[in-house]
């Protein structure tokens, strides 16, 4: 804690709210603003904002941003559960995911996940496509966060659910279907390094929030 400095710039003059990253600025006189960047939450606030209206908008702007992405992705809460559930019937609830999010930059995979974090994403194009060939594709990533690659022992687990091989079918025919005929193995998934930053990059964006303050520090938009 310090006196609020009129640098650029500048992080928060409270202890830190987790993951939450408070930025004063001289500049900035009338909006407050807030984004994801990956883990954090960044708040850009005027430098001359008291203790107290920091604490005041960085809770506020908090809010809001979680309000945006439930709003965005009211279905992605039942994709996460839908996907708890697969777990618990076809995989011993071994797996144990984070999150389920649906991405729009995966044209050459059906979903992919992040075993450090247990987060998994689907391609829209799976969007109206049969349920039990997106429960496949939730089945194939939840048994990648146990067996990351695809070896007997991955496809082992994958037998426990019933429609396995007729959705490899289905998503082999809409490969081919769409010109991608040579996609063999990886019609499902391969695990990139770069996928995570790529996807936050995508959500960065959607999730800008930016308010202009009043003068007594209220919301006037
Ligand atoms: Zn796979």
């Amino acid at each position: 804690m310090g006196k609020p400095s009129s640098n650029e710039g500048v992080t928060s003059t409270l202890p830190g709210v987790d993951g939450v990253e408070v930025r004063r600025s001289r500049r900035r006189t009338r909006t407050v603003s807030a984004y994801r960047d990956g883990e954090r939450t960044v708040v850009l606030i005027p430098a001359l904002f008291t203790p107290a209206e920091e604490r005041d908008w960085v809770e506020r702007m908090v809010a809001r941003l979680e309000a945006a992405d439930r709003r965005r992705n009211p279905d992605e809460d039942v994709l996460l559960q839908r996907a708890q559930e697969l777990s618990r019937r076809y995989l011993a609830d071994l797996a144990q995911p984070s999150s389920v999010v649906w991405v729009e930059n995966q044209l050459n995979r059906w979903g992919s996940c992040t075993p450090a974090d247990a987060s998994i994403r689907l391609s829209t194009r799976l969007q109206g496509m049969p349920g039990w060939v997106l429960d496949y594709v939730l089945v194939h990533e939840l048994a990648h966060l146990l067996v990351p690659t695809h070896s007997r022992h991955f496809w082992a687990l994958l037998e426990a659910y019933p429609r396995t091989e007729r959705a490899r079918g289905f998503l082999a025919g809409m490969d081919f279907a769409a010109g991608r005929p040579d996609s063999g193995e990886g019609l499902d998934d391969l695990l990139e390094e770069d996928d995570p930053p790529v996807a936050a990059l995508a959500r960065h964006d959607a999730t800008a929030e930016t308010v202009v303050v009043g003068r007594r520090g209220r919301a006037t938009g």
